[in-house]
């Protein structure tokens, strides 16, 4: 959606699987600012339930004053003509007007360089989001480990 030009409807659902981190916080702030009308769920207590206790205080509070409506303990369970059903709390949660629904979460890790220069060379290592999709600290501990070795 952000580098594609995907079209965004006005009324936005954004779809945290559980990851609980950056993206789906990232992109409802900036939706909001856009002037769309945000919703963003989660399986997990609140959203943003995995970045660190800093970040959450700076961070949620923007989430509630950029009047983004947050649905916590939340799975999505279908998508139709008219809007979505989540499932929340162990129940079904209807949301009709939603127009457009986003998944901001896990991605599949992109590993064909790491593939293809692997055979080729002997010491080629792989780091961070090649590994699987985590955040810039992981990858930069990582690389350093890497580094160190060398
Ligand atoms: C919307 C969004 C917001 C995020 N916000 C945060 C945040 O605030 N804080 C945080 O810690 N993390 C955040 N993350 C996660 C963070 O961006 C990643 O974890 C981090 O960038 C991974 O670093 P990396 O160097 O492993 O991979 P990348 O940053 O993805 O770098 C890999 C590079 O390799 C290139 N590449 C891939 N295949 C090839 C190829 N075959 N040939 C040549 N080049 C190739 C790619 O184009 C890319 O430039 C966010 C992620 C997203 C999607």
């Amino acid at each position: 959606m952000l580098e594609r030009g995907a079209a965004v409807g006005d009324e936005v659902l954004i779809v945290d699987d559980g990851e609980g981190g950056w993206k789906g916080i990232a992109l409802a702030l900036q939706l909001a600012a856009d002037g769309k009308r945000v919703h963003l769920s989660t399986p997990l207590p609140y959203v943003g339930a995995a970045l660190g206790p800093f970040t959450q205080n700076k961070l949620v509070p923007r989430v509630a004053e950029a009047g983004i409506v947050r649905h916590p303990f939340s799975l999505l369970t279908a998508v139709d003509d008219d809007g979505v059903t989540l499932r929340t709390d162990g129940k079904p949660n209807r949301l009709t007007g939603i127009d457009t629904v986003i998944l901001a979460g896990w991605h599949e890790p992109v590993t064909d360089l790491y593939f293809d220069l692997k055979p080729r060379h002997a010491s080629v290592r792989r780091v961070g989001d090649a590994v699987a999709s985590r955040t810039m600290l992981e990858s930069i501990h990582e690389a350093e480990r890497v580094a160190r070795r060398v």
